[in-house]
């Protein structure tokens, strides 16, 4: 068996084999695939249902796929989808209340009975949103019984990235773009002319057991640095940057900058941002009743803080308007979650500015309130 830490070269013609594998060891595999007109994450059975020779471009409320001149199998960026929707379902059922006329109800769980699911093609900034997501619903005092049982059942396949999207700023957030951690397997595509392999990191005892029976040679020392160059390139082109050195006490020290109103008059309140975040957590629950009033069940979906609703208490709803309503988001994301979760709540993944229909974007939004705080301290307009 592999030992976990050592790296190996799979040949793209044997890619198939791993997909065999991951198969036999007994897991469902899901990851990038081409459907809509945007890469998203679904069933993978074959090498077909990958994105073989697809890339896209990416900016502030813009995507568009595009074709490659080469076959990569994961030549694009992260798209709309991200794994909370396999770690933390869009809408879950939590229990079941039931009676059969006597005045006392039985409490029944779910089924629980996700396949073991391998993720293939997680990148860096996912990883860490993963780490994120793990932090807030099995990292504290709850722990949540559905994410939990997920994550024990999960298999990372990691991807690194080759180049970074238009939207991109993991390496301003310290996420990406390579994957060091947090793997069970670590793959990196090497293509050139001539050239089409993948270098292989074990991350985990699992990770080994799986590729066990995979047809693979020893990496040498110039298929890692070919790895690392792939790597050092995507670092490089990062779409965007974002200055974060005392980002929690700015955006806290100026919740009254005129750059509330300002992102507030463009901010549709559409919720696009928050469901395409892959750290966003913040949900509803409702219970559902049967018309004899024997059988109840409760839900929990997704929700934002942009909707109205949100923030309803007792006397109506505390956030009218929509600035106050993005300054919670942002100040939540970059501000107040450190204080909660000990780390920021953004990992740099971009998906909130392609996925925005009026091209919001944070970084500049950040900018913005920068710039409006140092007016106000040099004395030339701003905040009061
Ligand atoms: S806030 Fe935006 S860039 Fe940051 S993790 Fe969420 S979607 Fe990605
Ligand atoms: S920032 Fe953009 S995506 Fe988010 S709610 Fe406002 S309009 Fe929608």
């Amino acid at each position: 068996m592999p030992d976990v830490g050592s790296r190996w070269i799979l040949a793209r013609a044997e890619f198939p084999s791993l997909l065999g594998a991951l198969a036999r060891a007994g897991y469902r595999v899901v990851g990038p695939t081409v459907r809509d007109g945007a890469i998203v994450y679904g069933s993978i059975r074959s090498v077909a249902d990958l994105p073989e020779g697809w890339s896209d471009r990416q900016e502030p409320g813009t995507y568009r796929l595009e074709r490659r001149e080469d076959r990569a199998l994961f030549g694009f960026n992260v798209g709309p989808h991200s794994w909370k929707k396999y770690q933390f379902p869009p809408r879950e059922q939590l229990f079941t209340l039931h009676r059969d006329g006597s005045s006392t109800f039985e409490v029944a769980p779910p089924p629980g009975d996700e396949p073991p699911t391998a993720y293939l093609g997680v990148r860096a900034c996912e990883i860490a949103a993963l780490r994120i997501q793990d932090r807030v619903f099995v990292g504290g005092a709850a722990i949540d019984a559905g994410y939990a049982r997920r994550k024990s059942r999960r298999l990372v396949v990691a991807v690194q990235c080759g180049q970074a999207g238009g939207t991109c700023f993991c390496v301003s957030m310290g996420t990406g773009p390579a994957v060091r951690d947090g793997f069970d397997l670590s793959l990196t595509e090497l293509i050139d002319a001539g050239r089409h392999e993948f270098l292989v990191e074990v991350g985990s005892p699992e990770g080994a057991r799986v590729l066990e029976g995979v047809p693979l040679r020893p990496a040498d020392a110039s298929d890692v640095r070919a790895g690392e160059a792939r790597v050092a390139h995507a670092a490089s082109s990062m779409g965007r940057t974002m200055e974060t050195e005392g980002i929690h006490d700015l955006l806290l020290a100026n919740l009254e900058s005129p750059a509330w109103e300002d992102v507030g008059r463009r901010c549709l309140a559409c919720t696009n941002c928050t469901l395409a975040c892959p750290t966003c957590f913040c949900h509803s629950t409702e219970e559902v009743p049967d018309l004899s009033a024997e059988h109840v069940e409760r839900w929990r979906r997704w929700d934002s803080c942009f909707n109205l609703s949100f923030s309803e208490l007792h006397a109506g709803s505390v956030r009218t308007t929509t600035s106050a309503r993005y300054r919670q988001w942002l100040t939540h994301k970059l501000a107040t979650w450190f204080d909660q979760f000990g780390s920021s709540g953004c990992v740099g993944c971009g998906r909130c500015i392609t996925w925005c229909p009026v091209g919001i974007d944070l970084t500049a939004e950040v900018r913005a309130i920068r710039s409006a705080a140092a007016r106000t301290r040099s004395g030339s307009g701003g905040s009061p």
